[in-house]
């Protein structure tokens, strides 16, 4: 019998055409295995409750752990969590970590909270989770509106390294995985460029949207590669030069001033460097950026996400009938969940990792990932967001089958 929830954005109709996938795989990836919804309580003062719903999700566990960072925003949803969670299933399995897919969601504004309050907060969402973080069940990260303090917090509450990952290195930590997402993406576009565009890297125009840990780790990776990253912007707005700016400089000024607001160089709408004609551009932001509004008069050569579900679905296929190559996001921003591992790794034996050791892990991988892609999608003509679906499905399928699941 199918369960009331369905996950959203496998297409599985369109994946059978070019991969056997069993009906009872399909019924085992279209549903979340899991789902849990709490509140979270908290006595902050005589007669004053601190109330927020808190959402767990495990997509898939069949190739490890639910894996996946806790998303605290005031408007973060149970279907959000689950969306998210999906990705995590197909990002890991492109990726061959052997991890499942998960997420959380805490439904609070990160904002509107003293550090004192975000830290107790979190130690009540472990001991309301603490049996499943204990067993290795699930292992959370960062994501939108929390870090490595609140994961060291989480930390502080087992005692068990492994129980997290993006902790801060001092106590456990990766060298290198506050980095590694935009390392990632960078690496990606520097192989978009190479490999799909054929256009040297040196000189190439980049604009990115997103300027946080995603879109400012990249943008100086991509900067130090020799690329021109003639656009950049967060949500206070954008900068742009088309000789390139000076990413190192606008990095250090965000540091400083918390974002964009103020800074040196000439101001550009989101929407206007969103159509800036440019080789590569890359939203790294948030979701549904791209869309039926703007997909049909975007310049760009090629696209590379860097957020999750930056596209929506309308947008992609506009972008497609316009063939505009898109390397997806749970390709293109794999890194993060690659160092994750090599955290989990490292937590789990004791050894310690270099930062370059951790690059070299992530660029290897998606290296992989981005081999198989262009492969499939030369061999079956199917764009590129389908054929690391298809890749994706294989090693889901078969690890089920590893598993005697199906
Ligand atoms: P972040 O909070 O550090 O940065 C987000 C950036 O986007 C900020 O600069 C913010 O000002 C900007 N922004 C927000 N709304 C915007 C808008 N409407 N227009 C333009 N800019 C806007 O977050 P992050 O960690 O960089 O994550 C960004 C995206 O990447 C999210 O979709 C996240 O799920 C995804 N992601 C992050 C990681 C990671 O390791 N951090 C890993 C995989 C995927």
């Amino acid at each position: 019998m199918r369960k009331e929830y369905q996950l959203s954005s496998i297409d599985f109709d369109a994946l059978r055409c070019y991969t056997e996938i069993p009906p009872a795989a399909e019924a085992l990836l279209d549903h979340p295995e899991r789902e849990v919804s709490f509140d979270l309580n908290l006595k902050i003062g005589p007669n004053t409750i601190l109330q927020a719903n808190a959402y767990v999700v495990y997509a898939n566990t069949v190739r490890g752990p639910a894996k996946g960072g806790i998303r605290m925003a005031a408007d973060v949803t149970l279907a959000e969590t689950r969306d998210l969670a999906e990705r995590m299933v197909w990002k890991t399995a492109l990726a061959r970590i052997p991890f499942g897919g998960g997420k959380s969601g805490i439904a609070l504004d990160p904002h509107t909270l003293s550090r004192f309050e975000k830290t107790a907060v979190l130690k009540e969402w472990v001991h309301m989770m603490q049996l499943d973080l204990r067993h290795g069940m699930y292992v959370p990260a960062p994501d939108m509106g929390t870090n490595a303090t609140d994961m060291a917090v989480i930390f502080g509450e087992l005692h068990l390294p492994e129980c997290v990952t993006g902790k801060p290195p001092r106590i456990g930590g990766l060298p290198g995985r506050l980095e590694a997402t935009g390392r990632g993406v960078s690496f990606c576009i520097q192989q978009t460029l190479a490999e799909i565009l054929h256009l040297p890297v040196t000189g190439s125009r980049i604009a990115i949207q997103g300027f946080g840990n995603v879109g400012s780790y990249a943008a100086r990776y991509l900067h130090a590669a020799g690329c021109r990253v003639i656009a950049v912007s967060d949500v206070t707005g954008g900068r742009y030069q088309p000789e390139g700016l000076d990413i190192p400089t606008l990095a250090a000024y965000v540091a400083t001033n918390g974002s964009l607001e103020g800074a040196p160089g000439r101001v550009i709408s989101n929407e206007e460097l969103l159509l800036l004609e440019v080789d590569v551009l890359a939203p790294c932001a948030r979701e549904n950026q791209l869309t039926e509004e703007n997909a049909s008069v975007i310049k760009a050569h090629a696209i590379v996400e860097g957020a999750n579900g930056p596209t929506t679905p309308d947008a992609d296929a506009i972008l497609l009938r316009r063939h505009i190559p898109l390397v997806p996001d749970f390709l293109a921003n794999a890194g993060g969940v690659i160092a994750s591992y090599v955290e989990w790794r490292q937590a789990k034996s004791g050894a310690m990792t270099e930062i370059q050791e951790t690059f070299s892990i992530i660029e290897n991988r998606l290296a992989l990932g981005m081999q198989e892609m262009l492969s499939l999608s030369e061999r079956h003509h199917i764009p590129l967001r389908m054929a690391c679906q298809v890749a994706a499905a294989k090693e889901l399928v078969a690890s089920l089958r590893d598993r005697d699941w199906i």
